[in-house]
């Protein structure tokens, strides 16, 4: 059984009884849980209060810096973040914060009750985690919120990107329900180019730009079929229902280390095509969750780290991908990313046939194509991962939360 699925079995079980489980809690006065929630969660505080079966005020202070707990107690990597860092961890077992975060999500709803409308009118751009929560907490403050979002619905890259065996999205409906009821206008299927940024600018007092971090890392490969980049593959598998035809192929080969690289070979390995994800490190520098890891040697998927790609081979008549050449790597000292550094081990290429190759080698943002560097203002504000580079939900959820305030402190 991988982590999740523990994870939630752990959740159905303990929903009998969180205090139990806050109970092991120390109240540690510097606690790493909290240092290391993206988020800022109050994690001590509210473990104290469930400990004093004050369920209340524990779900009033996880609503206070977070608005989306179902989100982040099931998606969050608990591992490196709250439950990895809990001094009970070191001895013995760490406090399952998630399962209080998840249990309090399901007891408690959205508590948000829309503010005294104000006359100032806020738009923002784009519909992931950042964006919705900049928006939950300003609605609060009165402030006129309105969404633009490129998609059909709301969650950004929950909604894109994670595969829906992996997370059940019916709770963006919910989400959508919430804010509409806060009084949020969801303009979808709404690109936001240029032009359409100097209109917001004009018609609102503040934009608030969430666009995410969408432009895929490629490598240098060739002009053929059978390559591909992972997210507009997860775009088209969760929007479209569009498998691109991968069930088809024979071999695909998924390069990546991190959670798009898992979710898109275990994507392939469920459609039931042989599937092998490379990795040019090793396992335990990959940055994807250790669960999903776990998941995707469930799923099938086979690893094979310390391997990156030498040169492709190409069908000359079809133009189409026939086989990569691979070679084996070797860690060297750490470097500035604080991870090993890898070298090739020369002489290791070694040849495989393969009909579809899949990068999942990191993103960007490209919002510097829709907002340039002077344009950014107590007016105009970069939020979530489109201003510093592909995080993770809970991080997002923060820098809305920030943007919000910022905007509700000017106008207190
Ligand atoms: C496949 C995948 C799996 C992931 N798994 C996890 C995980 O398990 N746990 C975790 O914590 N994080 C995970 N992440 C990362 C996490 O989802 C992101 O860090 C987070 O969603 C960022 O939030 P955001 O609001 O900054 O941007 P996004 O969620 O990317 O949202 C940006 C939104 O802006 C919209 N948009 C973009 N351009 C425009 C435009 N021009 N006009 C209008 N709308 C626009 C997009 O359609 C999107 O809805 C994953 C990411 C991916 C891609």
């Amino acid at each position: 059984m991988g982590v999740a699925n523990l994870l939630s079995f752990s959740i159905i079980k303990d929903m009998k009884n969180i205090i139990e489980i806050a109970n092991p809690c120390l109240h540690c006065p510097n606690a790493r849980c909290k240092a290391f929630c993206p988020c800022g969660n109050q994690i001590p505080d509210i473990l104290d209060a469930v400990k004093k079966n004050d369920l209340d005020l524990a779900a009033k202070l996880l609503y206070t810096t977070n608005p989306f707990p179902m989100l982040t107690s099931l998606l969050c990597d608990h591992q490196r973040q709250c439950r990895g860092h809990c001094v009970r961890g070191i001895r013995g077992e760490a406090v399952d914060f998630p399962c209080v975060e998840y249990t309090l999500s399901q007891r408690f709803a959205f508590p948000y009750k829309p503010g005294e409308p104000n006359d100032k009118k806020v738009a923002v751009v784009g519909a992931g985690p950042s964006g919705l929560s900049a928006a939950t907490f300003l609605l609060e403050q009165g402030f006129s919120v309105e969404v633009f979002e490129k998609e059909s619905g709301l969650g950004g890259a929950i909604l894109s990107g994670i595969p829906n065996f992996r997370f059940d999205k019916s709770c963006l409906k919910q989400i959508e329900d919430n804010l509409r009821a806060l009084g949020a206008a969801f303009h979808f299927e709404t690109v936001v180019d240029k032009a359409m940024m100097a209109k917001l600018k004009g018609d609102f007092d503040y934009v608030l730009v969430g666009v995410g971090a969408e432009k895929e890392n490629r490598l240098n490969v060739p002009e053929c079929s059978g390559i591909y980049s992972a997210l507009s593959l997860l775009a088209d598998a969760n929007l479209k229902n569009d498998s691109n035809g991968l069930e088809k192929k024979k071999h695909v080969i998924v390069m990546g280390g991190g959670n798009v690289a898992m979710d898109i070979s275990r994507y392939c390995a469920r459609l039931g095509v042989k599937t092998t994800l490379i990795y040019r490190r090793d396992e335990a520098s990959m940055p994807a969750q250790v669960h999903e890891i776990q998941e995707a040697k469930e799923d099938g998927v086979i690893f094979s780290t310390l391997t990156n790609v030498s040169s492709y081979k190409v069908n000359d008549d079809q133009k189409a991908l026939e086989g990569l050449r691979l070679v084996r790597m070797e860690l060297g000292e750490k470097d500035e990313s604080g991870r090993p550094s890898f070298h090739t081990i020369e002489g290791s290429e070694f040849d495989v046939e393969c009909d579809a190759f899949i990068m999942a080698i990191g993103e960007k943002s490209d919002v510097a194509s829709l907002v340039g560097e002077d344009e950014i203002s107590d007016r105009l504000l970069l939020i979530g991962d489109c201003s510093y580079g592909a995080k993770n939900i809970a991080a997002a959820i923060k820098s809305g939360r920030e943007a919000a305030q910022k905007i509700i402190e000017a106008n207190r």
